[in-house]
This record gives C-alpha cells, sequence and structure tokens, in this order.
C-alpha cells in the first residue's frame, strides 16, 4: 500500500478524512482559491528552476501586468533571464487557463509572490539541483513516497529539501513554530537518508500573503495594481512578505521519528483492516477553515450523504 507526507498526516488528523482522500479518493469539485494559487506560484517556480514545461522558445505573453512588473522591479526586460521571464509568463498563462471569477485580484496576488522571489534567489544560487524530486522507501507493509520541490546542494556539499510555503499566517514565529514541529521537514529528512542521500534538513523559503483592503475610491484593477507592487516593494527593501528559514534535523531526531512512525503504520494498519474510518470533530476547523468535506460529515442521513458525495465531490485522478 502507497502511503505519502499528505496522507499519513491526513490520517493522523481525521481517520475519516484518510478514508475519504486516500481509500475513496474524491475531493470537492471546486478548488478553493489558496489551492490554485499555491499550486499556481508552484509551478511557476518550478519552472524558475527548470525550464521544462515552460518553453522558453515560445514568445513570452506581454501583457500590461508583465509589463508594469518589470517596471516595478526596477528592471528592463533585456536584463531579465530567461528563467525569471518564464516564472513570470507562467502566471499569466496558469491564470488565463482558470478563467474564474476574482482571477484578476490572484493572478496580481501571486504575480507579486513571484517577482518578490526570483528578485531574492537567483536561481543559480545552488551547487546543484533537482527539482520535484520524487522517491520512496519500502516500510513493512507500506510503500513511503515523497515528492519534494527542489532537492538542493549547498557551498558545503549538504543536501537540503528545498519546500516553497505561501502562507496567510500573520506570526512569522508562530508559522516557523508549526513547521519546526510539523513532521514533513522529519519525514522527508528520514526517507533521504534511508536512501543514503546525505540530507541535513529542510529549508523553507515562506511567502506570506499580504492583507490589503480596497480603498472606498479606489477601483479593482488600482487595488490589484498595489498589492502587485507593493509585494515587489517589499522584496526590494524590507522583505516582511519574504524570508527563508532552514530547519535542521540531527540524526537522534531521527531515531525518535522511526519510532513514531512506524507506530502511526501499525495503528494504519489495524485501522484498514478493522475498517475503522472514525470522524475526529476536533480538526473540522483546522487553520480557521472549515474543512473541505464538512459537507459530507454533518449528514447524519446514509443516504443523503452518499448523495453529497455523487453531487459534490469527483475522483481524484
Ligand atoms: S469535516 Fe471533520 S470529521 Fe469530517 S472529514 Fe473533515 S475533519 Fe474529519
Amino acid at each position: 500500500m502507497k502511503v505519502s507526507n499528505t496522507s499519513l498526516s491526513t490520517f493522523r488528523d481525521c481517520p475519516y478524512k484518510y478514508y475519504l482522500t486516500s481509500i475513496l479518493r474524491i475531493e470537492p469539485l471546486t478548488k478553493s482559491w489558496p489551492l490554485i494559487d499555491g499550486s499556481i506560484f508552484h509551478k511557476a517556480i518550478e519552472n524558475y528552476y527548470r525550464l521544462t514545461d515552460a518553453n522558453p522558445d515560445q514568445p513570452i505573453a506581454m501583457t500590461d501586468l508583465l509589463n508594469n512588473c518589470i517596471i516595478w522591479r526596477k528592471k528592463k526586460i533585456e536584463d531579465l533571464t530567461t528563467n525569471e521571464l518564464v516564472a513570470l509568463d507562467t502566471v499569466e498563462r496558469e491564470y488565463a487557463k482558470a478563467d474564474l471569477p476574482y482571477s484578476d485580484y490572484h493572478k496580481h496576488l501571486v504575480m507579486g509572490m513571484v517577482a518578490g522571489y526570483t528578485l531574492l534567489y537567483p536561481s543559480n544560487e545552488f551547487e546543484e539541483m533537482k527539482p520535484e524530486y520524487a522517491t520512496s522507501v519500502i516500510l513493512e507493509d507500506y510503500e513511503l513516497r515523497i515528492r519534494v520541490d527542489n532537492l538542493v546542494k549547498d557551498a558545503h556539499g549538504h543536501w537540503w529539501v528545498y519546500e516553497y510555503k505561501t502562507t496567510s499566517e500573520d506570526s512569522k514565529e508562530r508559522f516557523l513554530d508549526r513547521m519546526l514541529m510539523d513532521w514533513q521537514p522529519y519525514l522527508y529528512t528520514y526517507v533521504l537518508k534511508r536512501l543514503g542521500i546525505d540530507c541535513v534538513g529542510v529549508i523553507y523559503p515562506v511567502m506570506k500573503k499580504p492583507k490589503f483592503y480596497k480603498g472606498l475610491l479606489e477601483s479593482d484593477g488600482g487595488f490589484n495594481k498595489r498589492l502587485c507592487k507593493s509585494l515587489i516593494d517589499d522584496a526590494l527593501k524590507e522583505q516582511k512578505y519574504f524570508y527563508r528559514e532552514p530547519i535542521f534535523k540531527s540524526p537522534d531526531d531521527m531515531v525518535d521519528f522511526e519510532v513514531s512512525l512506524m507506530a502511526m503504520l501499525k495503528d494504519l494498519k489495524f485501522h484498514t483492516l478493522e475498517f475503522l474510518w472514525v470522524q475526529n470533530r476536533n480538526r473540522c476547523f483546522d487553520r480557521r477553515e472549515p474543512c473541505e468535506f464538512m459537507a459530507i460529515c454533518k449528514e447524519s442521513n446514509p443516504y443523503l450523504r452518499e448523495e453529497c458525495i455523487k453531487t459534490q465531490f469527483k475522483k481524484r485522478i
């Protein structure tokens, strides 16, 4: 059976949610904006490091936003590397494909984040890079798979997992405390070490989404531009919205982690054999957002619950 960081943390949070996502393999028909923005940001930065999906020979879609964005970065188009241009262009193209209400606001937000990120962190700053690195290990009855945003080698020859994070969390300290205690850095470091890769931890480049309000007399277009420009200005000056934190994991951390991981896999096997998918209602409002499966869990009538799954959810591909 295959498991991943996401499926294991889902099981730990709520076994019933694990059943919906990993056994029934369903997801809501419509994706939330944080998910859409996060995936477009990831795609743009992936293209920044690896010009594969985006064809650098394909003409760049030079829209007003892209033009303004280049000017706000205090650069001319000829000063930008192909990687920088392709990353910005990816945002334009992906939001054009999404074509949803409010796309324009989200396009400006993510364009600002990508423009700021590429200003601060050059695409060739690491000795070696493996974008979208995927691998797995066999642990008892399970294949534990990981796919990391990037695997990078620093100037001292150490490998680090490099995971981009976009967040609405206001407090940098609270966000970092959460990442410090999260399973993700443990699990990634553990799997890579088991495969003989000398990985010392995870570097998190974090992009904080600004909380801006539209002025009474401000147009939508003016507000969107102000949002994008503020992110670029911040990258040039204060860097309130951009920071990068390494989280180191020691060999002792790995020993403790292995014990918890094995216990969790045993627990998962027991739940699977007993078909014991209990709901953990303490996790229904994590991070202030309602769980995306709440419509199913609110229904106590099994027939209506089935109907809800059929009409409001789809099979994950
Ligand atoms: S709504 Fe609550 S009980 Fe239902 S799957 Fe989500 S977290 Fe679990």
